[in-house]
C-alpha cells in the first residue's frame, strides 16, 4: 500500500491562495504556488514544481473555488494529483482561533461553525480562510483538513499578560484579550533556535522578532509563549510597514471627536496608512534604509522610531523572561535587514546580547549565529518558514 507522505498547505487570502506541496518523508517542497486577484476580471496563477520551470497562467479566477480548482489542474499535470494516496491531508492557515482553538484540529462542521464565530474578532482574515477550508473540503471530502492557527502558539500566555486592563464585564462580554498573531513563526522560529544552540527547546528562553511587513516580538519560556506584543488585533506593539502598532488609545477618540473621522476612516489610517509608511511614505525597509543612506531627515526618523520601539520590547521581554538565551530575528527585516539588527542590539551588551559585525552582515542563507561565542545571550538570524510549519503540525494530526 502507497504510505501517505504529501501534504498541501493552503494560505487562503481574501482575494489570493498560496499554496505549497510538501513531501514529509524530508519535508521537501514538491511544489508551490499562488493564485491571485480572485474575483478581479483577470486573475493569475503562478505555479513552480520542485526543480522545474515556473508558470504563469492568466485566466479569471471567480472564487476560492476556482483557484482551489486551478491549483489543483496544475498540481496533477506535475504528477500531484490531489485524489493520490499519496495526499495525506491538507493543513489550512486559519488567522483567527480565538479562545476556542490552542491546538491544531482536524476540521469538521463543528470546527467550521466555531472558526465562523470567530468571524467578527477577524473579519478581513477568517472568511477568506474559511472559504479556502469549505472549497477543499468539497473537492476532496475523503481527504483530513486541518486547520493550523495564527494565534493557538499565544494561548499559553499567563492571564496577566493577556488581559487588558478594562471593566472585566464588557471585554468577557466581547472577547477582548490579547490573542497575539504570527504564532506559527514564533513556534518555528524559537525552536530552531533553540536547535541551532544544541539545547532542548524546553531549557531555552528566547526573544523572538519577527519582522515583515506585519511585525511581532514574543518571548518564549521553554518552548511556551509567556507574552507577544500583537493583542486583540495584529494592530498593537512594533511599528510596521502600515501599521501604527502601540498608540494611546485616546488618539482615537481625539481623531473622532477634533477631527471629525469616521472610526472606518481612522481603522483604515492606523491599519494602512501609518507605520513606516505613515511617517516616510515608504513601508518597505529597503526603501528607508536606501533614504537613511543618503541622509533623508524623514526616513531617518521612521527609522529611528521604528527601532526605538524595537528595543523598548526587547528590554521589556527580558524583564518578563528574567534569564535570556537568545534573540532571534525572522521574516523579511529579520532576515535580511543587517542595519536594523545591528541597531537593535546596540548598546545591550549590558543585558547580554552582542553582535559580530561581520556575521551580521555576511550574505548567508539559512539560520546562524551572528554574536560573537563570548556573548552571554547569543543573537540568530533564524529564516520563517510556516508553511513547514503548517505542515508538521498537520501531518503530526493526520499522518498515517
Ligand atoms: P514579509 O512580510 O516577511 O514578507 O517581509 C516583507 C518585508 O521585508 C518588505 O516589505 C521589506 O520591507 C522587507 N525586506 C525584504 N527584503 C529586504 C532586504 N533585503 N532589506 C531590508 N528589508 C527587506
Amino acid at each position: 500500500m502507497t504510505r501517505a507522505t504529501r501534504v498541501l498547505v493552503l494560505n487562503s487570502g481574501s482575494s489570493s491562495v498560496k499554496y505549497q506541496l510538501l513531501d514529509m518523508r524530508d519535508d521537501s517542497r514538491l511544489a508551490t504556488g499562488l493564485v491571485e486577484r480572485i474575483g478581479e476580471r483577470s486573475g493569475r496563477l503562478t505555479h513552480t514544481p520542485a526543480g522545474g520551470e515556473r508558470r504563469t497562467r492568466e485566466e479569471r479566477v471567480p472564487d476560492h473555488g476556482a483557484a482551489l480548482g486551478a491549483a489543483a489542474r496544475e498540481l496533477a499535470a506535475d504528477g500531484f494529483g490531489l485524489d493520490s494516496p499519496e495526499l495525506a491531508g491538507v493543513g489550512h492557515r486559519v488567522v483567527h482561533g480565538g479562545r476556542s482553538f490552542t491546538e491544531p484540529v482536524v476540521v469538521d462542521d463543528a470546527v467550521e461553525a466555531e472558526i465562523e464565530r470567530l468571524v467578527p474578532l477577524a473579519p478581513l482574515h477568517n472568511p477568506a480562510n474559511l472559504a479556502g477550508i469549505r472549497t477543499a473540503r468539497r473537492l476532496n471530502p475523503d481527504v483530513p483538513q486541518v486547520a493550523v492557527f495564527d494565534t493557538a502558539f499565544h494561548a499559553t500566555m499567563p492571564e496577566y499578560a493577556a488581559r487588558y486592563a478594562i471593566d472585566a464585564r464588557t471585554a468577557e462580554e466581547h472577547r477582548i484579550r490579547r490573542y497575539g498573531f504570527h504564532g506559527t513563526s514564533h513556534a518555528y522560529v524559537s525552536r530552531r533556535t533553540a536547535a541551532l544552540l544544541g539545547r532542548d527547546p524546553a531549557d531555552v528562553n528566547v526573544i523572538v522578532l519577527h519582522l515583515g511587513n506585519g511585525a511581532s516580538a514574543s518571548a518564549v519560556a521553554g518552548g511556551r509563549c509567556v507574552d507577544t506584543s500583537m493583542g486583540l488585533t495584529p494592530l498593537e506593539g512594533l511599528v510596521m510597514g502600515t501599521r501604527s502598532g502601540d498608540i494611546d488609545p485616546a488618539v482615537v477618540f481625539h481623531l473622532s471627536r477634533v477631527a471629525g473621522m469616521p472610526v472606518a476612516d481612522i481603522d483604515a489610517l492606523l491599519n494602512k496608512r501609518s507605520g513606516l509608511a505613515g511617517l516616510c511614505g515608504d513601508n518597505d525597509m529597503r526603501e528607508v534604509l536606501r533614504r537613511v543612506d543618503e541622509g533623508d531627515e524623514e526616513a531617518t526618523l521612521a527609522f529611528d522610531v521604528y527601532i526605538h520601539r524595537l528595543r523598548k520590547y526587547i528590554g521589556a521581554y527580558f524583564a518578563v523572561l528574567g534569564r535570556v538565551d537568545a534573540i532571534a530575528f525572522t521574516a523579511g527585516v529579520g532576515e535580511n535587514a543587517a542595519p536594523v539588527r545591528a541597531a537593535a542590539v546596540a548598546g545591550l551588551s549590558g543585558l547580554g546580547p552582542q553582535i559580530d559585525e561581520r556575521l551580521n552582515s555576511a550574505r548567508t542563507q539559512g539560520p546562524r549565529l551572528i554574536s560573537p561565542q563570548y556573548a552571554r545571550v547569543a543573537v540568530a538570524v533564524v529564516p520563517t518558514d510556516e508553511e513547514l510549519e503548517i505542515a508538521t503540525r498537520t501531518f503530526a494530526l493526520i499522518g498515517t
